[in-house]
């Protein structure tokens, strides 16, 4: 990245749709829209048929209003308009990064904000979601833990990050075979996704349903902390990739940084990896770690890991860490990065190391809330 490559900030104007009004189409799995649809008047022998025409207007077109469902009579769109909406989060900023990374701050319905942020690469667009609006969990190197404002996300919330970043890169409606710009989902934006399983496994059952945005299991992966009892059930509900938060080899090194380890230590998170279906070389599990100078970042924390991971399919990402104002953390010098891939390397196991992407617009892990922060404060300030 050139430092004088330009940033840039535009404030889109989409309108703002009554979120707390009407109830939202958006988000319903398909038996919850065929009920919604029933409850309109919709007969029996009908529901299915025009749950999978709505279906496709919402998914697969990426439709905004009701109007545009040509293949629905004119009577039963104006029916669906008196009864629902399809309300996406409002776009209040959209900052692109020198190196094409996008960072979306999304409002939803009581003015609270979530981040999502874009990520373009050669051969795949990864788009980061949230979960929470922010996290209830403190883990103490991470900028959203920081965050007071907590609450779940609905699942029309999470997988209206998705239809809004479809919207921005206007992908709707391209021929199958192209290129896909969103690509890939990692449910690591604010939040932890298993402190909020149920609306993420119906947000992700519609981004997966093949009728619609079909993106496939094994392009997803959720991040978590370790909520180890709910670890098992994303496997079975939702069968996502899985990522873990792990970031430190001894229990209280880990109680340190990740404080839920004081509920599920090492031994019941790894335990919980194990159990994890459908693991293979194909589908390994990644275990996420990020690196703190003079925290977790030695030789013998790189050998330990490698011993607790054993007979994992795993792989293991190594972060940086991204500071963010205040942090009490410092990131390990790049060449004990490298010396710690190394040793997991030489372990059998591959190590990529995170490239930090949006760093310019503090969109790289962990640095999300800044930007909602300071647009929170700038209109509390009352207007004169
Ligand atoms: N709450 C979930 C999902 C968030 S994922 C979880 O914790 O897994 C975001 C990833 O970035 C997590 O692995 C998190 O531990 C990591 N992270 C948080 N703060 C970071 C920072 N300042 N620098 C680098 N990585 C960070
Ligand atoms: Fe929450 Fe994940 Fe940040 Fe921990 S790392 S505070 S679980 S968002």
């Amino acid at each position: 990245m050139t430092a004088s490559a330009p940033i840039t900030q535009d404030l889109l104007t989409i309108p703002r749709k009554d979120a707390e009004g009407l109830p939202n189409l958006v988000g319903l799995t398909r038996e919850a829209l065929g009920a919604a649809l029933a409850e309109a008047g919709v007969p029996e022998r009908q529901i299915k048929m025009r749950v999978g025409q709505v279906w496709a207007w919402l998914y697969q077109k990426g439709a905004r209003d009701f109007d545009t469902m040509t293949n629905l009579s004119k009577a039963f769109r104006a029916d669906l308009a008196a009864r629902f909406q399809i309300a996406r989060p409002e776009i209040v900023t959209r900052q692109v990064s020198a190196d094409g990374t996008r960072k979306y701050l999304l409002r939803i319905a009581g003015g609270y904000e979530v981040e999502a942020v874009y990520i373009p690469e050669e051969d795949r667009g990864t788009l980061c979601i949230s979960s929470q609006v922010g996290c209830t969990l403190t883990c103490s190197f991470c900028h959203t833990g920081t965050q007071k404002l907590v609450r779940n996300l609905t699942a029309g919330e999470i997988v209206g990050q998705i239809l809004v970043a479809r919207d921005d890169l206007e992908e709707w409606g391209k021929p199958a075979g192209d290129k896909r710009l969103v690509s890939n989902l990692v449910l690591m934006g604010m939040g932890e996704p298993l402190y909020n399983t149920d609306n993420v496994r119906d947000a992700m059952k519609i981004a997966m349903d093949g009728e619609g945005i079909s993106l496939s299991r094994r392009r997803i992966t959720l991040s978590t902390s370790g909520v180890v009892p709910e670890i098992a059930r994303a496997g079975a509900e939702i069968g996502c990739m899985l990522a873990i938060s792990f970031h430190a080899t001894t229990d209280d090194v880990r109680d340190r940084l990740v404080p839920i380890n004081k509920k599920w230590n090492i031994e019941a998170l790894i335990q919980a990896c194990h159990d994890y279906p459908r693991l293979s070389n194909a589908e390994r599990i990644t275990f996420e770690y990020v690196m703190l100078k003079g925290v977790n970042d030695t030789d013998a924390d790189a050998r330990r890991l490698v011993k607790l991971i054993a007979g994992i399919p795993a792989k293991i990402n190594l972060i940086p860490f991204n500071a963010w104002p205040s942090a009490p953390y410092e990131r390990s010098d790049w060449d004990r990065i490298e010396a710690f891939a190394e040793i997991v390397n030489r372990a059998g196991y591959a190590s990529p190391i995170r490239t930090p992407r949006g760093e310019d617009i503090m969109a790289a892990c962990g640095q999300l809330k800044s930007a909602s922060e300071r647009v929170r404060k700038a209109r509390r300030v009352p207007a004169t």
